[in-house]
């Protein structure tokens, strides 16, 4: 199927088709249509095989249902570089909607990043530990209105033991929110944080 088929807004297929992605990816097509129809997600996905947009584009679909939410997404990653890469995508992605990314990672002063969090973006790109430090510390910042939680090469994430700070996390997030894991391995560790954090999710392999 392609995007539109998938039922990817207009807008969003033109920028598709600007950036050269003129057919959906095998975890796209898996994913996309569940994604739509408001499932939590598993994805056992490579990097390469294009979940970064399986993600993205349904939650930048999302934000054009709701224009004047903020806060609106979060997407954990295990490391900068590929917080970055991620917050590449999706202002790609999303710039023609007029989608706000911000990324927030350690090793880079707090205070823009606090100032960045103040203009409330549509979408934060964050490494855990840096998140959790914003969350105890940064006046007036909350995730209380976040739609969508998605936890990147969840993995990765534990394996750098940052499960006991994504925990602490998850518990200042609403309930009501959707939220999607993507790991490349399903280890016992990734099954203890679905169950933790998914409502009847749907495992997409590919
Ligand atoms: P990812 O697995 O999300 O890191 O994506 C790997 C690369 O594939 C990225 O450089 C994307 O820009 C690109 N990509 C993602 N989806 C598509 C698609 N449907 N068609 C062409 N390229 C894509």
């Amino acid at each position: 199927k392609s995007f539109k088929e998938l039922e990817i807004i207009d807008q969003l297929c033109e920028t598709l088709d600007t950036l050269k992605f003129h057919k959906p990816t095998p975890i796209q097509q898996a994913s996309i249509p569940l994604a739509l129809a408001g499932k939590d997600l598993i994805g056992l996905a490579e990097t390469g095989s294009g979940k970064t947009a399986a993600f993205a584009l349904p939650i930048l679909q999302a934000l054009y249902h709701s224009p004047h939410s903020t806060l609106f997404a979060c997407i954990l990653a295990p490391t900068r570089e590929l917080a970055f890469q991620i917050a590449e995508q999706t202002d790609a992605l999303g710039g023609s909607l007029g989608v706000k990314t911000c990324v927030i990672v350690g090793g880079m002063d707090m205070m823009p990043q606090s100032i960045a969090l103040s203009k409330r973006p549509h979408i934060i790109v964050a490494t855990p530990g840096r998140l959790l430090d914003h969350l105890e510390n940064t006046k007036g910042f909350s995730l209380r209105s976040l739609k969508y939680l998605v936890m990147d090469e969840a993995d990765r994430l534990l394996d750098l033991d940052f499960g006991p700070i994504i925990e602490k996390i998850l518990k200042v997030l609403p309930l009501g929110r959707h939220t999607y894991l993507f790991s490349a391995t399903m280890t016992d560790k990734v099954e203890r944080l679905q169950r933790m954090s998914l409502t009847n999710p749907v495992r997409v392999a590919v």
